[in-house]
């Protein structure tokens, strides 16, 4: 009611006529069946074949960049500066490291 106070016969008017309202009081089953499709379903994640990171399947791993073994986006393009600078150093550590095993591999 103290609300009501502070609406103008106007306003009041504008809210009860012209706004729309339920007809009827929707029953507990009612409402429970409408919202039976609102739950959230489990993604199946896979993990990045290069980073181990969980990743939708199908879609380029967003923290590497890479899709099927070749690199798909590029990543370094969305950091600053310093924080590009520090990505690629880490990245030029892994391709070393990935070098280093192929030839230990032959
Ligand atoms: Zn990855």
């Amino acid at each position: 009611m103290i609300t009501l106070r502070l609406l103008t016969l106007r306003t009041f008017n504008f809210i009860t006529k012209t706004m729309p309202h339920p007809k009827k009081r929707k029953t507990k089953s009612g409402k429970n069946q409408r919202r039976s499709h609102h739950s959230l379903k489990k993604i199946d994640l896979i993990n990045c074949k290069k980073c181990n990171q969980p990743i939708k399947p199908h879609v380029a791993c967003s923290n590497c960049g890479y899709y099927n073994g070749k690199e798909a986006i590029d990543i370094l393009k969305k950091l600053s500066k310093k924080e590009r600078g520090k990505a690629e150093k880490a990245k030029m550590k892994e391709e070393k490291k990935e070098k280093k095993k192929t030839v230990e591999k032959k």
